[in-house]
C-alpha cells in the first residue's frame, strides 16, 4: 500500500508592523502558487505578538493589500495574540524537559564578551543584524537546578542549543543549509523578561499545532529556521519543509523594508497600478 500523501498546508505570516510593500507581495503570492499547485490549504496567521511596532490599522491594511493581490486563505485568520497559552504550555515544557535556563544578562553583557570582530554579530547577507552569539561562559552548568517558571515571567530564558551540532535542512528553493549551533547561533531566547514568548518559540509553536507542512517565506528567515528546527525537535515535533524566496531589493541593491513607503501596496494602488501586472513582474 502507496502512504496517504500528506495534505499540504502552508501560511502566510504578515507582521502588522507596517504597510507590505512588494517584497512581501512576491513572497505570499509564491506561498499562494504553492499551496495552490499542491491543492492544499493556506492559512493566514497574523504575527501580531510586536506590542511596541504592532499597530491594528496596518492589521486591517495588510488584509485589505492582500485581498486586493487576490490571494484567499482560510478564514478565520489565525493571530498569534490570541495564542498565548499555548506558548505559555510549551515553555513550561521545555522547562520540564531541562531544555532551557534563566539569563539575567544584558545584552551589552553579551556583546562585552564577544572578542571583535566577531562574525556572530554581523548580519548575514540580505538580512538584520542577527542576535549575538550567546557566550558559553554565560551558561549554567547543564546540571544546575532549574529555578521555576514566574507567572508573569520576569527573565529572560534561552534554549540550550546542542552546542557543535551541524543542523541542516534542504530548502524546497535554495538547496542544502546548515549551521553549527554555539557557532553560527548560540543559545537564543525563547521568552522575555517583558513576559512575552520570542518569535522563534511563537512560530515553532504554531507550525507544529497548525499542522504546517511547508513553510514559505523570505531568506533572511534562513537563520532563524535552524533555531526553529531545534525548538521543534525540543518539543518533540517533525519540522515542515522550507521554501525561502530570495528578497527583493530596490534599484540600489538595498533590501525593501518597510520604509520603503513608495512600495508600499497601498502605494502602488494609489498610482493605479493593477494587481495582474504587478503578479505579472513576480
Ligand atoms: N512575520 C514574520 C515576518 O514578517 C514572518 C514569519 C515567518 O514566516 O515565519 O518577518
Amino acid at each position: 500500500m502507496s502512504p496517504t500523501p500528506r495534505h499540504y498546508v502552508g501560511r502566510l505570516a504578515p507582521s502588522p508592523t507596517g504597510l507590505l510593500h512588494l517584497g512581501h507581495a512576491r513572497t505570499f503570492w509564491i506561498a499562494a502558487q504553492r499551496a495552490r499547485a499542491a491543492g492544499g490549504t493556506l492559512l493566514l496567521r497574523n504575527d501580531d505578538l510586536d506590542a511596541i511596532r504592532f499597530r491594528l490599522d496596518f492589521v486591517a491594511a495588510m488584509l485589505e493589500d492582500l485581498r486586493w493581490l487576490g490571494l484567499t486563505w482560510q478564514e478565520p485568520i489565525i493571530a498569534q495574540s490570541h495564542r498565548l497559552p499555548r506558548y505559555r504550555a510549551a515553555l513550561a515544557r521545555l522547562h520540564a524537559a531541562g531544555q532551557i535556563f534563566p539569563c539575567h544578562r544584558s545584552r551589552r553583557d553579551v556583546l562585552d564578551a564577544l572578542s571583535a570582530p566577531h562574525e556572530a554579530g554581523a548580519p548575514a547577507r540580505g538580512a538584520e543584524p542577527d542576535e549575538p552569539v550567546y557566550p558559553v561562559q554565560f551558561r549554567p552548568p547543564a546540571d544546575a537546578t532549574l529555578p521555576p517558571l514566574t507567572d508573569p515571567v520576569t527573565c529572560n530564558w534561552r534554549l540550550r542549543v546542542p552546542a557543535g551540532e551541524t543542523v541542516a535542512f534542504t530548502d524546497g528553493r535554495a538547496g542544502p543549509q546548515q549551521a553549527v549551533a554555539g557557532r553560527d547561533f548560540g543559545d537564543f531566547l525563547v521568552w522575555r523578561k517583558d513576559d512575552a514568548p520570542s518569535y522563534q518559540l511563537a512560530c515553532a509553536v504554531d507550525d507544529a499545532e497548525l499542522g504546517i507542512t511547508e513553510v514559505v517565506r523570505g531568506d533572511d528567515l534562513i537563520k532563524s529556521t535552524f533555531r526553529q528546527i531545534l525548538l521543534l525537535r525540543a518539543l518533540g515535533a517533525t519540522p515542515p519543509d522550507y521554501y525561502h524566496c530570495p528578497l527583493m531589493t530596490d534599484d540600489a541593491g538595498t533590501r525593501l523594508a518597510k520604509r520603503h513607503d513608495a512600495l508600499s501596496l497601498r502605494a502602488l494602488r494609489e498610482q493605479g497600478r493593477k494587481p495582474e501586472e504587478i503578479i505579472a513582474e513576480f
